[in-house]
């Protein structure tokens, strides 16, 4: 976590807990026993490949072949992304849902149709943005991700936010919110404001979720709020 992030959470008494355990991003060191063979090959399937280095292509294809977690086995089919790859901003969700899940795109649902009022109510079509979750993967029955879930794919979305380099990230929801600044805050306490994230010091701003706005349209409003800060952030100069 960036100093700078950990002070500003820090100076609104938002308690900060560190990574429990740094996500895989770099290579596996290679086992001298293995034979170079073998290794080669592994390389070939994706095994040992680090999501940090991979171009779109590679990375969109070792997210279709993923099994490191056990959410490989329910799926019907990973949930990559969509949009623009040079957005000027990044939308990140929680994970696929039985919609997404079935046409392997993100926010197709009833929350998609949601979040993409949100995203026109600010002058930004859903073709103007880039859409990606925490997991890509569905959860069984739309359970919450499991922090070794999250783990196991964070490369993938950091990758990704390497390559859109976003001028602006909006995080919907809890799960999102919390597992990007490594929390335990509640979202009501995180929302509201431009937080620096990454090494890039990205402005990232949290809103509810669309579908707990779904549920409580009173609270459309406060989002309503968060969204035009993404505007501003997005208005300004580069
Ligand atoms: N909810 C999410 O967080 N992401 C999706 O893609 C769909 C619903
Ligand atoms: Fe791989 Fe992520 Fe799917 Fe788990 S959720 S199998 S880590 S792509």
């Amino acid at each position: 976590m960036s100093d700078q992030r950990e002070q500003y959470l820090d100076a609104l008494g938002i308690p900060v807990w560190k990574l429990r355990a740094a996500p895989a991003t770099t290579a596996q060191p290679v086992d001298a026993a293995v034979p170079l063979a073998v290794v080669a090959t592994q390389l070939v399937a994706g095994a040992a490949a680090a999501p940090a280095t991979m171009q779109w292509d590679d990375l969109a294809v070792a997210v279709r072949a993923c099994t490191k977690c056990a959410l490989h086995a329910t799926r019907t089919q990973t949930v990559f992304g969509v949009g623009r790859r040079d957005a000027d901003l990044l939308v990140i969700g929680e994970a696929p849902g039985a919609d997404e899940d079935r046409q392997g795109e993100p926010f197709v649902g009833r929350a998609g149709q949601l979040l993409n009022s949100m995203l026109r109510a600010i002058g930004l079509p859903r073709s103007e943005v880039y859409i990606a979750n925490i997991l890509k993967c569905r959860p069984p029955n739309n359970r919450d991700p499991q922090p070794d879930e999250a783990r196991a794919c964070t490369p993938y979305l950091s990758r990704q936010i390497a390559l859109v380099n976003p001028r602006a990230i909006l995080a919907v929801g809890r799960i999102a919110a919390q597992w990007l600044l490594q929390t335990d805050a509640p979202i009501g306490r995180l929302r509201g404001r431009v937080v620096p994230y990454g090494e890039a010091g990205t402005p990232l701003v949290i809103t509810y979720h669309p579908a707990y706005l779904l549920r409580s349209p009173l609270a459309k409003a406060t989002a309503w709020t968060d969204l035009c800060m993404v505007k501003e952030l997005l208005r300004k100069p580069q």
